[in-house]
């Protein structure tokens, strides 16, 4: 579904962590649940999943802390230097992981395709009428 040129690279605000994607984009979606509200403190957030092994980290290893949501979810990564939120999914051992598009450095070429957890909303920042396909909760995987 992307035509840019591979690798892309990103990095959190500190800059502390790099990282870099060999592959294309699995799917890309817009995700209003809780949890990335609290993470994010806005109302959603937009990331691409990726097979495990096209990520690549650079530098700044050392400096990731996952949480694991108590409740259930995947886990979120982050960098620990800056509070940047880079990534969902166990780096280690799953076989597909997210990246939160804000983190990548240039221009990437990826066309969300959904919103999820569309239910969880908030009255302040609703879900755009952008025609893209709706789930109320996860995409039934
Ligand atoms: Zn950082
Ligand atoms: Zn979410």
């Amino acid at each position: 579904m992307t035509t840019h040129a591979l690798p892309v690279e990103g990095s959190c605000l500190c800059g502390e962590v790099r990282f870099r994607v060999t592959g294309r984009f699995i799917t890309a979606g817009y995700c209003h649940c809780t949890h990335c509200q609290k993470r994010t403190g806005t109302g959603a957030s937009i990331q691409g999943r990726v097979e495990r092994t096209d990520l690549e980290l650079q530098a700044g290893a050392e400096l990731l802390k996952a949480f694991v949501p108590p409740a259930g979810g995947r886990p979120k990564v982050f960098c620990t230097g800056c509070g940047s939120h880079l990534f969902s999914g166990d780096l280690s051992a799953d076989a597909e992981v997210a990246i939160r598009l804000g983190a990548f450095d240039g221009p990437i070429d990826v066309t969300p395709a959904f919103h999820m957890f569309v239910r969880s909303a908030p009255a302040w920042a609703p879900v755009p009428d952008d025609g893209l396909v709706r789930y109320d909760t996860a995409p039934a995987a």
